[in-house]
C-alpha cells in the first residue's frame, strides 16, 4: 500500500505544510500603519500631565518631527494605493488597507519610568536599567496642529495649562474679591470662623485653578488662612 510508505507520508505532510504557508504569506495584511512613538520619562514626577508634556516637547523645538511623520504618513498611504491598484487582489487588499488606517491614533505617547535592576554574578550585583511604560496616550495630527498653533499664539512661552491658570490669577480683582467676602459675609466656608475686621480672611478657588477651575464667584469662597493651609496640603500633594 503507498500510504504505508513512509516516504510518500513525509512528502505530503511537507507539502501541506509548504501551501499553507504560501497562502499565509499571500493573503495576511501586507499594511503595517506607521504610528509615531514617544517616550517621555517621568521617573520621579509626580502626577505628569500629558498635555503639559506635549506641550514642552512642542515647545522644545520638536514640532517637526511630527510634521515630517504625517508626511511620511502621507507618502505611505500613496505608496500602499499604488500597490493596490497593481494587486490581482484589489478589493481584498483594500478591505485589508482600509482596516489597518488608523488615523485618530496616529500619535502616541508613552509615560515609562525606568526601573533600576541588577544582574547578579559572583556576589557582584551589577545595576541595569530597564523601562515600564506607565500609560499610553494617542492623538491624531489635527490635535496636535491645534496644539501648537495655540502655543505659538502665545510665543512657545510656557505650557498651555500654566498659561491659563497664570491669567485666571490675573482675573481676581478687587471688586470681585469683596463681592465673594459680602456673599459669605466674612465667614470661613470651612470652619465657620467669623473674620469681620478682614484679618487672616483668604479667597480659595474651591476646583484649583490647577485642576481647571476658574476665577467666578461661584468657584470662589471665603476662608481662614488655617483652613486654606489644610487644603492645599490635600489638594496638591
Ligand atoms: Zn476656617
Amino acid at each position: 500500500m503507498i500510504f504505508n510508505n513512509p516516504e510518500y507520508i513525509t512528502i505530503v505532510v511537507l507539502s501541506a505544510i509548504a501551501v499553507a504557508l504560501i497562502l499565509y504569506l499571500i493573503f495576511r495584511s501586507p499594511f503595517d500603519y506607521p504610528y509615531f512613538v514617544h517616550q517621555f520619562d517621568i521617573s520621579g514626577k509626580r502626577n505628569p500631565c500629558i498635555e503639559d508634556w506635549i506641550d514642552e516637547f512642542i515647545i522644545d523645538g520638536n514640532f517637526y518631527l511630527i510634521q515630517l511623520h504625517n508626511e511620511k504618513i502621507k507618502r505611505w498611504k500613496n505608496d500602499c494605493e499604488r500597490k493596490i491598484d497593481k494587486s490581482i487582489l484589489k478589493n481584498y487588499r483594500n478591505d485589508q488597507f482600509q482596516k489597518c488606517l488608523d488615523d485618530k491614533n496616529a500619535f502616541c505617547f508613552m509615560f515609562v519610568r525606568m526601573q533600576t535592576r541588577y544582574h547578579q554574578h559572583n556576589y557582584v550585583k551589577t545595576p541595569y536599567k530597564v523601562s515600564q511604560v506607565v500609560s499610553e496616550y494617542s492623538y491624531d495630527y489635527t490635535y496636535l496642529l491645534s496644539r501648537n498653533n495655540l502655543l505659538k499664539s502665545i510665543d512657545y512661552e510656557m505650557p498651555l495649562r500654566k498659561y491659563y491658570s497664570k491669567n485666571q490669577r490675573k482675573l481676581m480683582t478687587k471688586e470681585l474679591r469683596e463681592k465673594v467676602i459680602l456673599r459669605d459675609n466674612y465667614t470661613c466656608r470651612i470652619c465657620g470662623k467669623y473674620m469681620p475686621d478682614g484679618v487672616g480672611l483668604q479667597i480659595d478657588h474651591i476646583v484649583p485653578i490647577s485642576k481647571g477651575g476658574k476665577t467666578v464667584l461661584s468657584n470662589l469662597q471665603v476662608t481662614c488662612s488655617k483652613c486654606n493651609g489644610h487644603k492645599k496640603d490635600k489638594l496638591e500633594y
